[in-house]
């Protein structure tokens, strides 16, 4: 922690966001499975326009899809001033009563890079399987 108590790591700009948006240059970082979490590839595999536009045709790929790409810090309307809002509030609905188990580390291709992993540690990562990406919050930034 720094001195005023925030992470310095948190509050840099090079790191990976975990649930980016799907457009040209970013990275497929994984996908979501019939059991309702989603599976990383063992890779991140960069995504084009000809992809995007291929996973389209059947909705938005933010709903079965999760991209990474660069952290945009308070470009984005997910960042709170200092960290992520999301995996915070995430890890807090998943504690609830009838939340799902968690289970191991998955398997994840930008862990050394990822924002949330650099904000709150290994327990980001069960959390993580069960997030889709908010594209409503996306709309509302572009509006
Ligand atoms: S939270 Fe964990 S599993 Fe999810 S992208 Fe970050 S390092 Fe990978």
């Amino acid at each position: 922690m720094g001195p005023g108590g925030e992470d310095p790591a948190a509050r840099s700009a090079s790191y990976a966001c975990p649930s980016a948006p799907a457009e040209p240059g970013a990275g497929l970082l994984g996908v979501l499975g019939p059991d309702g979490k989603i599976h990383n590839l063992r890779s991140l595999m960069p995504v084009d326009e000809d992809f995007l536009a291929a996973v389209r045709v059947r909705g938005a790929p933010e709903e079965r899809m999760r991209f990474s790409n660069r952290c945009q810090t308070s470009g984005c309307s997910q960042w709170t001033g200092t960290r992520c809002g999301v995996i915070d509030r995430a890890i807090k609905a998943m504690e609830a009563p009838g939340a799902p188990p968690r289970s191991d580390l998955p398997p994840c291709s930008i862990r050394g890079t990822c924002r949330w992993f650099a904000q709150v540690g290994a327990k980001a990562c069960p959390t993580c399987a069960y997030i889709v990406t908010d594209t409503r919050q996306m709309n509302v930034a572009a509006e």
